[in-house]
């Protein structure tokens, strides 16, 4: 029996999945990637650790994952974060779970991920071509259905499917450019306005610019938005950065997956500086610092309770005369100052652009995609893995295991289809 012949498109984390998974079950299959390099962008993930998916169930995965979870029930309960895990274990990539069950190699490098999916692609067989998918060949007999693929280069023909896996537009550099959306488009799929997510937030707030660089650990924040009569909409704990364009660091970038629609002034970020102290304990905590420093101008305030970068800037928000004697403040100023360090606030502006956006939220709509075999409603033989899709989760590995599911099922459904 002749081998089916599958193309893929995009040699990142689902794409290598998918090729490496197809040709194991007995595919003949090649991998277009434009890069020279396969998985440049996987190669910088998690800071160059390589957060390679989240140690939970798919129900908790599901959780996790901001646009069009459902999509996913039957992907990920195929190919699960254990699977995952033991999948890269026996290609040799010992892995290890750290906080929020963030899974890495033990070795901390990213390239042990990249190298270990290269490998199980050369295998098991997959030729890997370096050429740029420009366009699709369809057959001349069947309708709709591809025939092969157009590159800078040359025409190849003759693929029974094609997997398309060129990913979002976050990070261009990397080589994911919205190739795959203008292919999809060709094809008459509809693509969902690719928006940045997992990305810094912008602020003409003085506070940020005045901080910038200072890195704020053990804060909360709570995010409201004005169109919603002020409802916190996002609530979280951990680190946080400011920076010359406003706020960033892992709690902002998880909070602007929950922004949608980002519209300029419509939500503000409140920093709960000290959030274990409650209010009171907070007020008692001031009254005993207060007194401490009593004789001193109230510039010299918050020596022991804040970071240096914030202590002025901080002053200057509270509308208090920086050269006014400590005793002197008053218990209304007092209450103002408690309130605004649980409720430090920042308006939001925007998001910083895509190309700096861990992830591209939208992309191809969900809706025209089938999904158990990630396959094309609108053309026979095409499937989708990977960040290409209006699939998108926080991080923590999430992104990652979406990559992989997916392209699990679009392998297995093109080789068995
Ligand atoms: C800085 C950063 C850190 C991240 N860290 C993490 C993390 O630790 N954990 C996590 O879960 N997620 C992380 N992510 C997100 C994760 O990297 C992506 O969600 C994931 O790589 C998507 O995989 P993909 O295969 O769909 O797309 P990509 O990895 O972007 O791969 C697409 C590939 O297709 C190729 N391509 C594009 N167009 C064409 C074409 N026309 N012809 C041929 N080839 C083409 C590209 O060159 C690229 O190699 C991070 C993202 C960034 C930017």
């Amino acid at each position: 029996m002749n081998k089916r012949k599958i193309a893929v498109i995009g040699g990142g984390a689902a794409g290598m999945l998918a090729a490496g998974y197809a040709a194991y079950l007995g595919a003949d299959v090649t991998l277009f990637e434009r890069n020279t390099l396969l998985g440049k962008k996987l190669g910088i993930t998690g800071k160059g650790r390589c957060n390679v998916t989240n140690n939970c169930t798919p129900e908790e995965f599901i959780k996790n994952v901001t646009a069009n979870g459902k999509f996913l029930y039957s992907a990920i309960n195929r190919f699960t974060p254990e699977d995952t895990m033991e999948f890269f274990e026996s290609l040799g990539v010992p892995l290890k779970t750290e906080r929020g069950n963030r899974v890495y190699p033990e070795s901390d490098h990213a390239v042990d991920i990249v190298l270990a999916l290269k490998n199980y692609c050369l295998k098991n067989g997959v030729h890997i071509l370096t050429e740029r998918v420009t366009d699709f060949i369809k057959k001349a007999d069947e309708e709709g259905a591809l025939d092969g693929v157009v590159t800078e280069k040359r025409k190849h023909t003759g693929f029974d499917a094609v997997i398309l896996c060129t990913g979002g537009l976050s990070y261009p550099v990397t080589g994911s450019t919205g190739d795959g959306y203008r292919l999809a488009e060709s094809v008459g799929h509809t693509i969902k306005t690719p928006t940045p997510s997992l990305v810094g937030l912008t602020s003409d707030d003085e506070i940020c610019s005045a901080t910038m660089g200072l890195s704020l650990k053990n804060i909360a924040i709570a995010v409201t938005d004005t169109k919603k009569k002020n409802k916190v909409i996002y609530k979280d704990f951990g680190e946080m950065l400011f920076c010359h364009f406003g706020i960033s660091g892992p709690v902002i970038l998880s909070a602007s997956a929950h922004l949608r629609p980002m519209e300029k002034d419509r939500y503000t970020v409140a920093i709960d500086l000290k959030p274990a102290l409650d209010a009171q304990t907070l007020d008692r905590r001031l009254l005993s610092d207060f007194d401490k420093f009593k004789n001193r101008n109230f510039a010299n305030a918050f020596d022991e309770l804040l970071p240096s970068k914030l202590r002025e800037p901080f002053i200057k928000l509270c509308g208090i005369a920086p050269d006014k004697k400590i005793n002197a403040i008053t218990a209304e100023e007092r209450k103002r100052i408690g309130t605004l360090l649980k409720n430090l606030p920042v308006t939001v502006t925007g998001f910083r652009p895509i190309t700096e956006a861990i992830v591209t939220s939208g992309g191809i709509s969900i809706k025209e995609i089938e999904p158990h075999t990630m396959g094309s409603k609108l053309c026979p033989n095409l499937y989708f893995a990977g960040e290409v899709m209006d699939l998108d989760a926080y991080t923590g590995g999430f992104n990652l295991q979406i990559a992989f599911a997916t392209a699990h099922a679009a392998a297995e459904a093109a080789v068995w289809q």
